[in-house]
């Protein structure tokens, strides 16, 4: 079996979601559940030495469950890759989420920390120390809960996480100074510290030590010394100096900011840091369900899920039991819907996954109320092949019964809906009715200073092909004139999107421009303001060449791509709106803009993939920007998403290029 191919069995993948230093994270779906996932794909032969960090972090991940936790459901492990399955958290990371708001009030910065030190509190009374806490680790869930993520440097210490710890590591900015010293020191201290500096970003939007040069940030860290702003309440600054004091011994504990009174301050109670889902948890409903499903007996369905494999078992429970949490039916998926079987299931079906943002195409797969059908042993002994053996073991075991599924067939009117909804605009999600700034840039450019903060994409939809076969080989009838955004499928693309070929199939535009050293990039962007207004003006210089350059570039497939026009979004904390109507004319001056900063991109339709590169051709940092249409009022916005390097470099040169590029 190719490495793709036991992940294909349970799973639809769909597009990268984010990636860091060791893996490439991807949105997918378990298909026996219908739950989201996110897949986070290793290659062994780029781990290196690093692979015993994996195999930390999915130790660690295994141990521990905790509704601040991103939780581990499944692991495979491949002679190449090792794939882990976690719960998804479509609302990205609160890294973004703090520079799409500037800064967070401190009424907002409470809701998060007591979710951090919740988190925290519980990693560490599990014997864990996190040691590389920073906003990129923690995500967004669809509650806009934090869930922290990333173990891959966590340690456990034989004797206690009192023990003392040796190894340096974590990102510079966030580390204590007992550790850039490389003295020994206690794992939960230094992540008190980190805590420190991450409530900082929280309440200022920045950080209270940076530095271009390693040297000097060190030295920064080692002294303690920060600014506060003005606006830090008086309680803010005295929590802010108890977190980052340089000797540990004097610092706050976690335990102290269980019930620390900026903590209680409006909640009048301390931090619930138990876990709400303990390990080991067995739920009656979802055994009752996976019995049923799986035609298993109650007691060897018990046994299957009591092994903790973190296989297809564990992650069927897992999701079962996440589904339950949230008030959905515990209903495991070997039913397709009828009507809407083609777009349902692409892997089972040997049809083609697609990529497009349109929640509704998911609603239509993932209704409860419709019919249902049975798994075929072959598609059940893919998808559960434990379930058959076990099956096998057990003939003759009385299998418990679940109420009958009211089965009614509305055929037509589902595929009239599922029309409509096809043919109505793709749009991105609301994520939490908070209200969110605009990506931090200068005010003169901001039609609209406030904005309801909205859901990030969700680009799924899974398209049916003309000539479909399942994957037990049944012919199977595509609805007529439902899929007015099919495109024609190859169960070779999906793989080649796992195996992370999809970047191929971009043509790069022309460009290369001088190569510059990312610091020096980042002395610019953030000289503040004198520098920026000579970038202005330059800029000013530069448009009309820049844009002869680049209508000279585009091919005639792109400007096919583009006759289309942008697509219509809700707004959203990712997105910057722009002063202009036009969208053709932001593209442009974006595209003008982006060789000056030194960044290649490649562009599809109105979407610019772009990417920085180090002096030694290394790809330092990859994001996404995309011209698109706000729904209420009608102006152009820039849509983008950071998908690899440093937070910070990154917004530092995003807000550089949307300034430069006065829209
Ligand atoms: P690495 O171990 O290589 O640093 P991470 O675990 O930090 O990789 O994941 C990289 C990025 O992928 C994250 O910063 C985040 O943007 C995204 N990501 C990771 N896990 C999830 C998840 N469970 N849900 C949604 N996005 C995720």
């Amino acid at each position: 079996m190719d490495s793709a191919a036991e992940l294909l069995e349970y799973y639809e993948v769909y597009e990268t979601i984010g990636s860091g230093g060791f893996a490439k994270v991807k949105l997918g779906r378990h298909i026996l559940t219908g739950e989201k996932v996110a897949i986070k794909i290793m290659e062994k032969k780029e781990l290196g030495e690093d692979l015993p960090r994996v195999k930390v972090e999915i130790e660690a991940m295994k141990s521990l469950s905790h509704q601040h936790v991103c939780r581990l459901y499944h692991v495979i492990e491949t002679n190449t890759k090792i794939y882990m399955m976690l719960e998804y958290c479509p609302g990205g990371e609160l890294f973004d989420y703090i520079i799409a708001k500037d800064r967070l009030s401190e009424e907002e910065t409470r809701v998060f920390f007591r979710q951090i030190v919740s988190a925290l509190a519980y990693v560490h009374s599990q014997g864990y120390a996190h040691r590389d806490l920073k906003p990129e680790n923690l995500l967004i869930d669809e509650d806009h809960n934090l869930k922290l993520i990333d173990f891959g440097l966590c340690a456990k210490p034989k004797g206690g996480l009192g023990y003392e710890l040796m190894t340096c590591c974590g990102s510079p900015a966030y580390a204590a100074p007992e550790l850039i010293q490389g003295k020994a020191y206690i794992g939960s201290q230094a992540d008190v510290w980190s805590m420190g500096v991450l409530l900082f970003a929280l309440l200022c939007g920045y950080l209270p030590f940076d530095d271009d040069n390693c040297m000097v940030l060190y030295r920064k860290i080692t002294r303690g010394s920060y600014n506060n702003p003005h606006w830090l309440s008086p309680g803010s600054i005295l929590l802010l100096n108890q977190m980052m004091q340089v000797d540990p011994k004097h610092r706050v504990t976690i335990r102290q900011l269980l019930d620390h009174p900026w903590t209680m301050s409006g909640y009048g109670s301390p931090v619930e840091w138990h876990s709400k889902q303990p390990l080991g948890y067995i739920d009656e409903d979802c055994i009752t369900e996976m019995s049923v499903s799986l035609k298993m007996s109650r007691q060897s369905t018990l046994q299957l899920v009591n092994e903790w494999k973190y296989d297809q078992t564990t992650a069927t429970y897992l999701l079962l039991l996440s589904k339950k949490q949230r008030g959905k039916p515990v209903r495991i998926r070997p039913q397709l819907p009828v009507c809407d079987v083609m777009s349902c299931s692409p892997q089972r079906l040997g049809v083609q996954t697609l990529l497009f943002d349109d929640d509704d195409a998911e609603d239509r797969c993932y209704d409860d109320d419709l019919p249902w059908v049975p798994l075929t042993p072959q598609q059940e002994r893919a998808l559960c092949p434990s379930a058959e053996k076990r099956r096998d073991q057990t003939k003759h075991a009385p299998t418990p019964e679940r109420e009958p599924i009211a089965h009614h067939h509305r055929h037509q009117e589902r595929r009239d809906r599922c029309r409509e909804r096809t043919n109505e605009n793709k749009e991105n999600v609301a994520v939490a009715n908070k209200d969110a700034d605009i990506f931090a840039l200068p005010a003169r450019r901001s039609p609209v200073a406030n904005r309801k903060a909205t859901r990030p994409n969700k680009r799924v939809l899974t398209t049916p092909t003309h000539n479909n076969t399942n994957k037990v080989g049944n012919k199977v009838d595509t609805p007529q004139g439902g899929g007015s955004t099919c495109k024609d499928p190859s169960r070779k693309r999906q793989r080649e999107r796992v195996e992370g070929k999809e970047e191929e199939e971009m043509e790069m535009l022309a460009f290369s421009p001088e190569r510059r050293s990312r610091s020096l990039d980042l002395a610019g962007a953030s000289r503040g303001d004198s520098s920026q207004k000579r970038r202005g003006g330059k800029v000013f210089g530069s448009l009309e060449r820049g844009l002869d350059k680049v209508i000279t570039l585009l091919t005639p497939s792109k400007r096919r791509g583009l006759r289309d026009g942008p697509r219509r979004i809700k707004a959203q904390y990712n997105v910057t709106l722009t002063s202009q109507t036009n969208p053709d004319q932001v593209l442009n001056q974006i595209l003008s803009i982006l060789p000056e900063k030194h960044v290649d991109f490649a562009q599809k339709g109105y979407t610019l993939k772009c990417r920085t590169q180090g002096d030694f051709g290394k790809v330092t940092m990859a994001f996404e920007l995309e011209v698109c249409l706000l729904h209420r009022p009608e102006v152009v916005c820039v849509r983008r998403q950071r998908l690899k390097g440093d937070s910070w470099v990154y917004k530092h040169l995003v807000e550089d290029i949307l300034s430069t590029s006065s829209i």
